[in-house]
């Protein structure tokens, strides 16, 4: 039964940056650049800082994931999951927050890793769920390798960008909400929507942008998001 309905449902896929978290008061991409004074988001987020100062980074993932404890998901979140009463939901976010996952919805890709999961700095495949927020250095993972945050940083390869693009591809509905599309390869994943997708982009800078076929809603996501659920529940 759950299958023939999944067959039958239309296909809703939803891509999602951090602006839809940022209600929940994490901050956006653009934001964090004001927050650490002395470096930028690359000099912390890469391969490069990760290994001329490992500390840093820890001492930045550590600050995110205590911060990610302390917030909930909001309306926008919550209203994407009635969506899968009447569609087949899949959710393909930049975020690295669980902010989905904890307000219910089942099918959540993301394309730049998990705050809240850490890896063998040797074998991407050894992922696991970390208890609490703090990760040091000196903390092993079954391969007796150092963990490090389960994020693609920058100059990293996306490895979920091929499954993004197929779903997307077979997408009668996409809505994009809280992105700048300005970080590749996740903002080129809008062009691989068919023609006859309908697809809707909600965000403040929403109008600023031009994108041809495609309705821009430029509200904040706890306005915008309930209000098109609604209308595409009815
Ligand atoms: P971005 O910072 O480039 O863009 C954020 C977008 O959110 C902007 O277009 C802004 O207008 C919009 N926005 C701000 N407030 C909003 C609101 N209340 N409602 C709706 N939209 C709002 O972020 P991005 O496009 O997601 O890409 C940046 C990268 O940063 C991604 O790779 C992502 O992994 C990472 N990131 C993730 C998180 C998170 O996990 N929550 C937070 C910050 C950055």
């Amino acid at each position: 039964m759950v299958n023939f309905l999944s067959s039958v449902m239309k296909k809703l896929i939803i891509l999602t940056g951090a602006g839809v978290s940022a209600e929940s008061g994490i901050i956006t991409f653009r934001e964090m650049g004001g927050l650490w004074d002395k470096y930028s988001i690359e000099e912390v987020a890469s391969p490069q800082a990760w290994k001329k100062n490992p500390q840093l980074v820890l001492d930045f993932y550590n600050t995110r994931r205590k911060q990610l404890l302390d917030s909930q998901p909001n309306a926008a979140h919550r209203a994407l999951v009635d969506l899968e009463r009447k569609y087949e939901v899949h959710i393909v976010t930049q975020n690295v927050d669980d902010l989905h996952e904890r307000a219910g919805s089942t099918k959540v890709l993301h394309l730049h890793g998990e705050l809240m999961k850490v890896r063998s700095e040797k074998n991407e495949k050894l992922i696991s769920t970390l208890n609490g927020w703090e990760l040091k250095l000196g903390d092993k993972a079954e391969d007796g390798e150092q963990l490090r945050p389960h994020i693609v940083w920058f100059g990293e390869a996306v490895p979920m960008i091929n499954n993004a693009a197929k779903l997307v591809k077979s997408a009668d509905i996409m809505i994009i909400i809280g992105t700048s599309l300005s970080v590749y390869p996740a903002a080129g994943l809008l062009f691989e929507a068919s023609k006859s997708c309908l697809k809707y982009y909600i965000d403040p800078i929403a109008e600023t942008q031009f994108l041809p076929g495609i309705e821009l809603i430029s509200k904040k996501a706890t306005e915008g998001v309930p209000h098109l659920v609604e209308q595409l529940l009815k």
